[in-house]
């Protein structure tokens, strides 16, 4: 039983097709990447699914419920989550101090209000960052952490609302390959916890290979390939997307 079913889904601006009759599923602890050259639409449909843009045609049903026409705000609220950069704004408040903004928001909390309220925040604050190997640096602000670890922030953060489906449009832009692997394992480990969903985008094919269950394949706005990750990197259409240039498929991602 799928979590996500999206059909038919559709964007155009102007006059370019950024997505075109996108088609896929998505099942509770499945982990499915998105890949694609720049341009492909990777993005877009990611911000059709959280409601940031608006299709044009087609349908996205969360257990059923269609998404489309709901806010941003809604769509959270039903589960879907997104990993978020820390504001700048935000780096002085320290990590759980971090978390609890988001814990506030989840519970429809007024901001301004944030700091009485967010004594009550803590625990759970603390509780999420435990998950997420952070608890012992709780009280130091965001700003002095590892890159790394401001990841591992913003991962606890994107949890605040218990999400059914997690959204990481390219979680590991900017990181080391080890740190890319450890943010990828955590996520995982996060996936299996919590029967959790996640949509990922990325461009290490090694990350691809090591994680995603399935993967599926954007072209000019066009689904061109799903499945298995090698079975996926061995398909023609694929090839040909990615060998054009005569480039391993790694190299040219
Ligand atoms: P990806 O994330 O795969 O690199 P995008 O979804 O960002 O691709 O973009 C798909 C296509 O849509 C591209 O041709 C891009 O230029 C175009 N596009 C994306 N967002 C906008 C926008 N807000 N206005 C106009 N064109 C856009
Ligand atoms: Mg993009």
């Amino acid at each position: 039983m799928s979590l996500l079913k999206v059909s038919g889904l559709g964007k155009s601006f102007g006059g370019v097709r950024a997505v075109d009759g996108v088609h896929f599923e998505l099942a509770p602890g499945e982990l499915l990447a998105l890949i694609g050259p720049n341009g492909a639409g990777k993005s877009t449909t990611f911000n059709m699914v959280n409601g940031q843009l608006r299709a044009d045609s087609g349908s996205i049903l969360l257990d059923g419920h269609e998404l489309i026409g709901k806010t941003p705000r809604e769509i959270w609220r039903l589960g879907v989550s997104r990993t978020f950069q820390i504001a700048e704004t935000f780096a002085s408040l320290t990590v759980v101090e971090n978390v609890q903004m988001a814990l506030l928001s989840a519970d429809r909390k007024l901001f301004a209000m944030w700091r009485r309220a967010a004594d009550h925040q803590r625990e759970r604050a603390l509780a999420l960052l435990d998950q997420v190997s952070m608890k012992a640096q709780a009280d130091r602000p965001c700003s002095v952490l590892a890159y790394g670890d401001v990841k591992r922030v913003e991962l606890a953060i994107a949890m605040a609302n218990d999400p059914k489906l997690l959204l990481m449009d390219e979680p590991t832009a900017g990181m080391a390959p080890k740190e890319r692997n450890n943010l990828m394992a955590l996520t995982k480990e996060l996936v299996l916890d919590r029967g959790m969903a996640v949509l990922f985008t990325e461009h290490s094919m090694d990350v691809v290979f090591a994680y995603a269950d399935r993967m599926i394949v954007l072209a000019r706005g066009r689904l061109i390939a799903e499945g298995q990750p090698l079975a996926v990197r061995d398909d023609p259409k694929v090839q040909e997307v990615y060998f054009g240039s005569g480039k391993t498929f790694e190299k040219a991602v």
